[in-house]
């Protein structure tokens, strides 16, 4: 690690949210900006382009331009949320990594009261006790938390929060697979990272549409649970006498 090495960086994937994103920056700025930890060090946002169709590609083109912090990359066409979060992970060079979401449901100002956290835990995860989202997308997501801790035993209550913060080890040693982002917190206490929770705001969705409902993540999402387990089970965990 040299004074360069910025010492966060936030990944944000975007599927068609070009009204979100003006807004989006330039809240993030504002909150990394005053952190302390910026006077000495830079940090860097970064997005993904996933194949959006609405004009967020030349939006984002345009908004790197102005910020020198911001680095975007475009797919070639849309994969999803775990190839978009991943491309960005992979092309991070922070020592702590945020994942939030380009939708303005999460609150940057959030990401001081998880930041603290990571002196302690590994794996900071948001909890949205009280979510902004339809009736239906509440309950799915009430019984998947429900039969995913079941299983998982993670303790934590909104897996699925777009809001976290990782220690890079963390996700260097996670392997993603669709579908997996939903998972982080029984993949990170699977290899041994301490994982914690802390309640953040949630808000309506304002601009553009939710690409998830009920078809494409309860339904999947119980099935990676599957996958889950198994790797649970059979995980390879040895340590050396002497180390
Ligand atoms: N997203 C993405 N690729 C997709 C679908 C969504 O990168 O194929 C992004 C989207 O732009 C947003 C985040 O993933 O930043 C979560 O998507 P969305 O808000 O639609 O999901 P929800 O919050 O409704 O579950
Ligand atoms: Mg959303």
């Amino acid at each position: 690690m040299t004074p360069s090495t910025p010492w966060a960086s936030v990944i944000i994937p975007i599927k068609d949210e070009r009204d979100n994103l003006s807004p989006l920056l330039a809240s993030l700025l504002k909150v990394l900006d005053s952190h302390e930890h910026s006077r000495s060090r830079p940090f860097e946002i970064i997005l993904v382009d996933d194949g959006s169709s609405d004009g967020s590609s030349e939006e984002l083109d345009r908004l790197a331009t102005l910020h020198p912090q911001v680095k975007v990359f475009h797919f070639d066409r849309n994969y999803g949320k775990t190839c978009a979060l991943d491309a960005g992970f992979r092309r991070s060079s922070g020592e702590i990594i945020i994942q939030i979401d380009g939708d303005l449901q999460q609150d940057s100002e959030d990401i001081l009261k998880l930041l603290p956290l990571t002196a302690t835990h590994d794996l900071v995860c948001g909890w949205r006790q009280q979510r902004q989202d339809g009736i239906v997308k509440m309950i799915s997501s009430r019984i998947a938390n429900r039969v995913r801790n079941f299983f998982t035993h993670d303790g934590v209550h909104d897996t699925g929060c777009p809001l976290k913060v990782f220690r890079r080890p963390v996700l260097e040693r996670i392997r993603l697979y669709e579908g997996m982002h939903r998972f982080f917190p029984a993949l990170a206490l699977m290899h041994g990272f301490t994982v914690t929770e802390v309640p953040v705001r949630h808000y309506p969705r304002i601009h553009g549409l939710s690409k998830y409902g009920m078809g494409n993540r309860l339904f999947k999402s119980l099935y990676d649970l599957i996958a889950v387990r198994w790797m649970m089970d059979r995980v390879l965990r040895y340590k050396l006498r002497d180390e």
